[in-house]
């Protein structure tokens, strides 16, 4: 349930409502807000009894059920966008921010061109993976901790902020050493120990939606890193498994303004594995953005002909290039931007 305390409420007051719901053995999570305050109530389902009680409260507006069963992921409770910072990069702001770089890390020239390329095209986050989830484990399963160094080495020459995959609870605490938000791969949205792991860090996250999830699904992920304590989530849609082989996956677009309807969450796009091939990229990026997206990770390769995984769906340095003024335009078109303002110090 949430509590809507009346405007201009002094802080004491809260934290007096605060303590009424911990008395319950509940949890009571406050959002200061310009106006007025709410707080958020989890721990059990709706309890008519403390909703009686809390209404009494004269400084309480109201107590509205929450329907959903994700509670700290969804608009309800937080009605406001979130938005937080990675390095001076805003997420959920009026920028668009890409993030850009290889499937894997293979190597200090092949991620340092590509991240001084991917920067100088307007890329905000470099992006690489070191842990690999393979299919087959007879393939590429990425450099491990060298990759994460080299991950560093690319931001230390670039001064891009680094987003990479962490696989496994056991992994987040190296993991997070080096990057600057940990990503949680479609074939562990529901790894429930990683998602609590990552909970407990203090990086952002971003959480690819399952291969064959459910909406539901996903924001019930999201919930567990939100419940664990870390409030920096955001979500990225990433294509879904269908029956037709022709991509590799069903770009769900219309997931895009359906989950920023139900949450507050920032919502990133994944051209690149939504479609499995490069030329789609483009179009779907393009696209991601009409629709709202607050983001987007594409996978760029200086030699896509000879990545250790995913060159079919990477875009040369140059496609890329050529990309990104064009999905500005778009962005403008829906009163955002990509390509940093001049007044932005970079
Ligand atoms: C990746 O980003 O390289 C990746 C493995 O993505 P996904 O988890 O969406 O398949
Ligand atoms: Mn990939």
């Amino acid at each position: 349930m949430i509590v809507v305390m009346k405007t201009g409420t002094p802080e004491h007051e809260i934290h007096e409502v605060i303590k009424r719901i911990e008395e319950q053995g509940l949890i009571a999570h406050p959002i200061f807000g310009a106006e007025r305050t709410v707080v958020g109530v989890v721990g059990s389902s709706f309890r008519q009894d403390l909703a009686d009680m809390l209404s009494s409260v004269e400084a309480v507006e109201s107590v509205i059920p929450v329907s959903k069963k994700y509670k700290l992921a969804s608009r309800e409770f937080h009605p406001v966008s979130t938005t937080f910072k990675v390095g001076d990069v805003v997420i959920g702001g009026e920028e668009v921010v890409v993030m850009a770089g290889p499937c894997s890390v293979e190597n200090e020239e092949q991620i340092v061109t590509t991240a001084r390329a991917v920067k100088a095209s307007g890329a905000r986050i470099l992006r690489g993976g070191a842990f690999k989830p393979r299919t087959s484990p007879y393939q590429f399963r990425g450099m491990g901790e060298d990759g994460l160094k080299l991950l560093a080495t690319a931001r230390a020459e670039t001064g891009l902020p680094v987003i990479t995959e962490v696989l496994t609870p056991a992994d987040v605490e190296l993991v997070a050493q080096y990057a600057d938000i940990l990503q949680i791969g479609a074939r562990n949205m529901q790894n429930f120990l990683l998602l609590e792991e990552c909970g407990r860090s203090n990086k952002p996250v971003l959480l690819k939606r399952g291969i064959s999830a459910t909406i539901e699904e996903w924001l019930l992920a999201a919930e567990y890193i939100l419940n664990a304590g870390n409030k920096e989530v955001m979500l990225c849609e990433r294509g879904i498994r269908g029956y037709d082989t022709m991509t590799r996956n069903i770009f769900d677009l219309s997931a895009v303004p359906l989950v920023k309807k139900l949450s507050h969450l920032p919502v990133i796009a994944d051209p690149s594995h939504a479609t499995g091939k490069w030329y789609l990229v483009e179009p779907m990026a393009m696209a991601s953005i009409a629709c709202g997206a607050d983001g987007l990770i594409i996978e760029v390769h200086p030699n896509p002909d000879h990545a250790l995984s995913d060159g079919p769906q990477s875009l040369t340095l140059e496609n890329f290039a050529k990309l990104m003024p064009k999905v500005e335009k778009i962005a403008v078109a829906t009163e955002r931007h990509v390509l940093p303002r001049l007044s932005q110090a970079r």
